[in-house]
């Protein structure tokens, strides 16, 4: 791009250039307009747009100032706030006949939509009438910082320039220019500060090197291009529900990547998700193909088929194209700042970049205008394809009906139709009245698919190339997590039957919680709450409350019910006079079941008073922020336990615990982060120890388990394993002479070959009942693994191993596991319980609070958190 930097280009979309006008079948330009009343950037902001990297309010005022000079043209909205409160907004361009209706061309998509409402005539009725819904969202990545400044240029140019003025004669463009405002202003604040008197392309310099956690994220440190089907963030919660309401047809994601690459559009890398309709990567290729010749035409260079995929659904451009969008991402190589400097020396400048996401942008918007009729009638066919589809899964809500309502609700949030069973049936199977149906002869079945079935197969022809590359020692070419089934990851029973049962169903709404009330609340002695994914919102509130909880480390049997380990005890005495009206509030916030028992006699088991039940008392929590913490790691931790239980955290920087007083808090949890050694430092570690043994519980998450097991730290046991079942201690020297290829491939093996890598995979873990910690859960739980961390079981007298995977046959529920990772993990620690002095350590060996998605280890995490205390002798 530098050597194109200094050169005046025609511009790609300029009057005279573009011929696309002439080949569309347009109404006259009426609306005609030179552009002098319309306002540039800098009229508005005070540059010329790419001569600064435009703040997020600012970009929002620069487009309430084109609404402003044409109202009749433009549309604004807002659709959600961000944490840090900064508004988040649309804002859609069209011709002024169609900004008049835009309600009516939403309700209209909506209707296209669904073709059990709408029949062939009448989609065809409306879409001879219906413009083409192009959906540009931008920046998703805060430090991915030129496409939002690209999105002001495109929305002048459709106001301004008579070629692209020509094309909304059939097209409306929603812009959806800041994604992740938080994270922009994070990015911005470090550039500003760290800048000098010129822009500065060294890579190494203050303004174009961010500090921890970096602009990439929301503010608790989401990556929101994985959350779109979890819509855990306000950010993806609000873009996915009005993504439902308008119903693009074309939908463009659009990033940065490193500053060495160029620009990248589909069509993607392999792997390609099976449950994609076929049309839509041709549909991709075709954008693909005029926007490879818009490049061309402007001299920008550019790469397809490369790097990124399309086979995790949880991307911007994955999410919508199961709602029957041609959806894409592209990415523009970053200047991360205003200049940047390649590998190869050559410079170029963010203007550079802003301008070929404008390019990318109006070829966009030319490619949907000139397929008007194309793209709807296939947008109308995928769903015609949908409502074809036959079978339906079951959601069971026996084991844990608050998981299977939150599955439900979210399904909905995905555009999905959940229907609950009036009574009971058969379908593979005997089900309950109130089970869910999630019937696949619907328009959104694809999404149905790809978000419940167990496994999404990768091809094998990438597969077979990808083991030839790791033969090689090169890396694998998989981008992100192989397996996302949510009934996996929710711990909820799916079933899948060949045809839908007749049972009448109630639609299901949106909603993740089913409100509870208490149940006896006359009862004398107290309450009890049954384990599940709704104890630990629970627990999380009834702490903060002031109320008396313990918990039952063992099951009993009371007044003929059979409870669970696990159960919480509630006792009324003591308990403050609001103690009913507290608990119908959490009951009904949380969805716990609250039970009243008359008298804490039990029949056979944990006895109220004894050690079998161990009060809880509020933890204070302390959390490691900073580096070397990996930033989604860390925000999801904390995410987790401030917003989705509801409990106060401590995050304390990382290279401070040396200095902080520790015995402030009873449990300190290291996130996901490697070397943490080398951040804590001597005194750092020495700091840890000594607080654990003084009673504290040190709870590591995934990598940072490494740091307990360090040789050098000694705090656990346990020991991480390299070499691959491969115990040959001394290397023998390389030989004279090399007799074949396999002597020679061995000879080039890594010095300490551990395993492989994994993206991402579902694995099963088996729970010990006998511990605490386990206390409740399901006997198998499915596991995130990531990464190539396996660690040595704890032996006999060390600690417990409190859950451990299953063994290597039998472990892998979900995804692509290399055959040698799956060998060595069989049976190894998922949990290890060791006691230091008068504390513990808890160590998960893969991160159980990762994206904030894994449900159905909620409850694992929360025992340790909230139970983890009550089970040490601190000497504070
Ligand atoms: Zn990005």
């Amino acid at each position: 791009m530098s050597s194109h930097r200094r050169s005046v280009r025609p511009l790609a979309f300029s009057l005279a250039g573009a011929c696309a006008a002439a080949l569309l079948a347009v109404q006259p330009a009426a609306a005609f307009q030179t552009g002098a009343d319309i306002p540039t950037v800098r009229q508005t902001l005070g540059y010329d747009s790419g001569q600064e990297i435009t703040r997020a309010a600012d970009v929002r005022r620069y487009f309430e100032a084109l609404r402003a000079a044409a109202p009749d043209r433009m549309a604004m909205g807002d659709y959600a706030t961000t944490w840090e409160g900064r508004p988040l907004f649309w804002a859609a361009v069209g011709s002024p006949a169609n900004i008049a209706r835009l309600d009516q061309i939403k309700a209209d998509a909506r209707a296209l939509a669904d073709p059990r409402r709408t029949s062939p005539q009448q989609a065809a009725a409306l879409i001879a009438d219906q413009p083409v819904l192009v959906w540009m969202a931008y920046s998703v990545h805060g430090n991915e910082i030129s496409p939002a400044d690209a999105a002001m240029q495109a929305a002048r140019r459709l106001l301004t320039d008579p070629t692209a003025q020509a094309w909304l004669a059939n097209t409306v463009v929603v812009f959806v220019p800041t994604q992740n405002p938080d994270g922009r202003e994070r990015f911005l604040n470090s550039f500003a500060s760290g800048r000098g008197s010129l822009p500065n392309p060294d890579p190494a310099s203050a303004e174009r090197d961010e500090p921890w956690p970096s602009g990439r994220y929301n503010h608790y440190l989401f990556d929101l291009n994985r959350d779109w089907f979890i819509q855990t963030q306000p950010e993806t919660q609000g873009h996915a529900a009005l993504v439902r309401d308008w119903r693009p047809q074309v939908v463009v994601d659009s990033h940065e990547m490193g500053s060495d690459e160029t620009f990248f559009f589909p069509p993607e890398a392999e792997p390609l998700n099976p449950w994609i309709w076929p049309r839509t990567l041709e549909n991709r290729a075709l954008f693909g193909r005029n926007t490879g010749a818009r490049f061309d035409a402007a001299g920008l260079p550019y790469f397809n088929r490369k790097v990124y995929d399309a086979f995790y659904p949880g991307y911007g451009d994955g999410w919508p194209g199961y709602l029957g969008a041609v959806s894409m991402t592209y990415e523009a190589g970053s200047a991360r700042g205003l200049a940047a400097r390649r590998s190869s020396g050559e410079v170029f400048t963010y203007a550079d970049t802003v301008r070929a996401h404008l390019t990318a942008t109006l070829a966009t918007i030319e490619t949907a205008s000139r397929n008007h009729d194309r793209l709807l009638n296939d947008f109308y066919a995928y769903h015609r394809d949908g409502v074809a589809g036959r079978g339906a899964y079951v959601l069971s809500r026996a084991s844990d009906p608050a998981a299977a309502d939150r599955l439900a609700g979210l399904l909905v949030r995905s555009g999905i139709e959940v229907g609950v069973a009036r009574q009971a049936f058969a379908c593979a199977g005997q089900h309950r009245a109130g089970d869910y149906v999630v019937n696949l002869a619907q328009p959104q079945r694809r999404m149905a698919e790809v978000l419940l079935t167990r496994d999404v197969p990768i091809p094998p022809a990438f597969l077979a190339e990808q083991e030839r590359r790791r033969a090689r020692g090169l890396g694998d070419e998989i981008y992100d997590v192989t397996a996302w089934s949510l009934p996996l990851m929710f711990g909820v029973d799916a079933t899948r039957c060949d045809s839908a049962p007749g049972v009448a169903v109630e639609a299901r709404g949106p909603e993740l919680v089913t409100p509870a009330a208490v149940q006896n609340a006359e009862a004398r002695y107290g309450f009890l709450v049954a384990p599940g994914s709704a104890q630990p919102r629970f627990l999380a509130a009834a702490l903060q409350a002031g109320l008396t909880v313990n918990s039952a480390d063992q099951p009993f049997t009371q007044n003929g019910r059979d409870w669970p380990a696990g159960t919480l005890v509630l006792p009324k005495a003591g308990a403050p006079a609001d103690l009913i009206a507290t608990l119908n509030r959490l009951a009904a916030d949380t969805g716990a079941e609250v039970t009243g028992v008359d008298e804490s006699w039990v029949e056979r088991g944990a006895g109220f008073g004894s050690s079998d039940v161990v009060r809880l008392r509020a933890p204070r929590i302390a959390l490691a922020w900073d580096s070397p913490a990996a930033p989604d790691a860390a925000g999801a931790t904390r995410w987790m336990l401030e917003r989705d239980l509801g409990y106060p955290v401590t995050p304390i920087r990382t290279a401070n615990f040396g200095d902080a007083d520790l015995a402030h808090y009873q449990v300190l949890i290291l996130p996901e982060g490697r070397d943490y050694a080398s951040v804590l430092g001597e005194a750092g570690v020495k700091a840890l120890h000594d607080w654990v043994s003084r009673g504290g519980t040190l709870i590591s998450l995934g990598t940072a388990t490494r740091l307990l097991t360090d040789p050098d730290s000694d705090m656990l046991a346990s020991r991480r394993e390299t070499g691959a079942l491969d115990k040959d201690e001394d290397k023998p020297a390389a030989p004279a002479r090399i007799a074949n290829q396999t002597d020679y491939a061995a000879l080039l093996a890594h010095s300490d070959h551990g395993p492989d890598s994994v993206a991402g995979v579902l694995a099963r873990a088996h729970v010990d009942p006998d511990h605490w910690i386990g206390a409740g859960l399901p006997e198998t739980l499915n596991v995130l693994v990531r990464g190539a961390d396996i660690y040595a079981p704890l032996k006999r007298g060390e600690g417990v191993n409190a859950v451990r995977f299953e063994g290597s046959d039998t472990l892998l529920a979900s995804g692509q596991l290399w055959a040698e990772n799956q060998a060595q993990l069989g049976y190894k620690p998922v949990v290890m319980v060791e006691t230091l002095g008068s504390g513990q350590l808890i160590a998960f060996t893969q991160d159980p609070t990762v994206r904030g998605y894994l449900e159905g280890l909620k409850p694992l995490f929360a025992n340790a958190v909230f139970k983890g205390p009550a089970h040490v002798s601190p000497r504070w």
